[in-house]
């Protein structure tokens, strides 16, 4: 199997998320040949000039590119699977904010409007996208199975549910205690610190970083990096009208929350309150 990693309008935090899988020494053992920019030797114009000439397996892409990208073009159709490895190759991100002519590969944010047409690209968004996202992705594409995707080309297995899923803090979220400050070990982070968990599909809460945390389990707030509208103004705090959140928990009702919420906060549980 030969792959090709390509850079483009980039941080490398993709890289450097990739790097910290574990088993990325028998992941490179079963390729017969991969092309990184930061782990290869050889010169990448060497490289992709072979490539334009022979059929491969594997293009997977970080960074958002320019509409006028004719080498990425003629290398999806070399490739028999590509993959946008986080958001701004999966919905041009940061640096397509400013820039009409910066996309990512399938999609420009939510519009179906990226620099390829064809063929769907397997998206991993995230900023960056979790190491065992993309070597599971890897794995199973060398295995010849395309994972099942979201409507947004997103692998099933790890954007089906809820960042809030997993979370540490349901608890504090169900009985609607705050956080008081963040950073610290109690309460939930959707009231006051701008929380995306329940609005945005990952799986940071039951895949964890580094095999131990998350986000939320370090007492910050989810950003919800790997939806298209990422990132947004004020991280840190929870916008709202007359008390009420601006964004509710997908799937909740304006009314729902109103009636559930008043009576979570008065019957809370004295121990989730008075802790610590
Ligand atoms: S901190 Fe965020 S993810 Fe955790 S329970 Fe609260 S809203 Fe959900």
């Amino acid at each position: 199997m030969k792959a090709l990693w390509l850079q483009r309008l980039t941080c490398c935090g993709n890289t450097h998320s990739f790097l910290n899988y574990e088993g990325l020494e028998y992941l490179f053992s079963r390729f017969e040949y991969f092309y990184h920019p930061s782990l290869s030797l050889e010169s990448e114009e060497e490289v992709v000039e072979r490539f334009l000439k022979e059929d491969f397996d594997l293009l997977l892409v970080e960074g958002a590119v320019r509409r006028d990208d004719v080498v990425l073009k003629e290398l999806s159709k070399r490739a028999r699977f590509v993959v946008a490895v986080g958001s701004c190759a999966v919905y041009g991100n940061i640096p397509a904010l400013s820039d009409p002519e910066v996309c990512g590969l399938n999609y420009r944010f939510k519009e179906r409007d990226g620099l390829l047409e064809d063929p769907e690209v397997i998206n991993l968004p995230g900023c960056p996208a979790h190491p065992y996202w993309i070597a599971h992705t890897i794995f199973l594409l060398m295995q010849g199975k395309k994972p099942e995707l979201d409507q947004l080309g997103r692998p099933k297995d790890f954007y089906s549910s809820l960042t809030h899923w997993g979370c540490t803090r349901n608890e504090y979220f169900e009985w609607k205690v705050d956080a008081e400050e963040l950073g610290s070990e109690r309460g939930c982070l959707f009231y006051h610190f701008g929380c995306r968990g329940p609005l945005s599909y990952s799986s940071c809460n039951r895949i964890l970083w580094n095999g131990v945390s998350s986000k939320t389990r370090a007492g910050t707030p989810c950003f919800g990096c790997t939806e298209y509208d990422f990132p947004r103004r004020g991280l840190w705090e929870t916008r709202q009208y007359a008390g009420i959140p601006a964004e509710l928990p997908i799937g909740v009702s304006k009314r729902g929350y109103i009636m559930l919420s008043g009576i979570a906060k008065m019957f809370a549980p004295e121990r989730l309150k008075n802790e610590g």
